[in-house]
């Protein structure tokens, strides 16, 4: 690579290659490196999920969760999403990674199920994932192999895999929900939204992105979007999750709005399977396992 950029930046006339090359030929190095560490991750099982509880307002019942991935590095330790799902999704790694998350997800599912614990399971699914033709096959077989429950399975789309709002991607989403599956839109508010679409496609929950819902009540832009989505769903017939609640406040302002669930700080944050198992008992939520004898 130090050869190819050398050459080119020659080539191209510069004189200012001792710069110019070393930064390049670093920054493609680093991505190189991620990319390679980041796939021998998925093939040695660092790849861990942690599930965030849902609640529905009405009742206060423990309705789902959300499985978000994290990254158990040796070294590094816990490393956050944010910091190689980019990098997945350009380098295509999103592919082997994303099955192999909805593979433990659903096993997730079936798990807690044997065990008495009801819990739909929201799977995030990039934009590249869900354009794959063999998409709505994969996610069968899953569920199939899994033994998991299509109906308490819940697959997360954003804005990005929707850019297309063509005849094609209404009878792809009408296969996903042939399964059993829900339809839910992450991040809503923060991508190209097209109100029309809506209408159009067959999802059936919204989630309102937690940038909206971060300074509830007291800022008025984000109480006019937050005000205006909920009751947009409610007239459209879909449900509404509102992300990243933190405290009361915003908590008595989604109420008061009627919104159906909500997910955040204020619940719990992400939980591996077994903390959250010890958390809905510890809250006599879940059944207590067999006493041993
Ligand atoms: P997301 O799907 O919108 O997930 C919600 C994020 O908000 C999670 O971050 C969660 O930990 C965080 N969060 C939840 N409640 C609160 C709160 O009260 N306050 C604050 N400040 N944050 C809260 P996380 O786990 O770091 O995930 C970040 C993003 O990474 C996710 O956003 C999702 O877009 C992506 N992601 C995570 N797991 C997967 C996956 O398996 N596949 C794909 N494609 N993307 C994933
Ligand atoms: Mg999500
Ligand atoms: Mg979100
Ligand atoms: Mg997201």
């Amino acid at each position: 690579h130090a050869d190819v950029a050398m050459y080119s930046a020659k080539q191209a006339g510069r004189n200012n290659f001792q710069f110019f090359v070393p930064e390049m030929n670093q920054r493609a190095m680093v991505r190189l490196q991620m990319e390679s560490a980041l796939r021998r991750a998925i093939e040695r099982g660092e790849m861990i999920l942690h599930y965030q509880p849902q609640m529905e307002l009405s009742n206060g019942h423990i309705s789902g969760c959300e499985a978000l991935v994290r990254w158990q590095d040796p070294v590094k330790g816990m490393i956050p999403p944010m910091d190689f799902i980019p990098l997945a999704e350009e380098s295509g790694l999103i592919l082997p990674l994303g099955d192999w998350v909805m593979r433990e997800a659903c096993l997730q599912q079936a798990r807690w199920a044997a065990e008495g614990i009801h819990l739909s399971m929201a799977i995030n699914i990039s934009a590249l994932q869900f354009q794959q033709a063999d998409f709505v096959e994969k996610v069968a077989r899953i569920i199939s192999e899994t033994g998991a429950n299509p109906r308490e399975i819940e697959l997360e789309i954003t804005e990005s895999a929707l850019l297309a709002s063509t005849d094609e991607l209404v009878a792809q989403l009408e296969r996903v929900r042939a399964l059993g599956v829900t339809l839910a839109l992450d991040d809503f508010g923060t991508g190209y939204s097209c109100l029309a679409y809506l209408k159009r496609l067959p999802i059936e929950r919204l989630k309102i992105d937690r940038s909206f819902v971060k300074d509830l009540p007291g800022d008025a832009e984000d109480a006019a979007i937050a005000s205006a989505t909920l009751s947009m769903a409610r007239d459209l017939g879909m449900d509404v999750v509102a992300e990243g609640v933190e405290n009361q406040a915003q908590c008595d302002y989604l109420i008061e709005r009627r919104c159906r669930s909500i997910q955040g700080y204020f619940i719990s944050k992400p939980l591996s399977a077994d903390a959250l198992t010890a958390w809905l008992r510890a809250r006599g939520l879940a059944p207590l396992p067999p006493a041993a004898d």
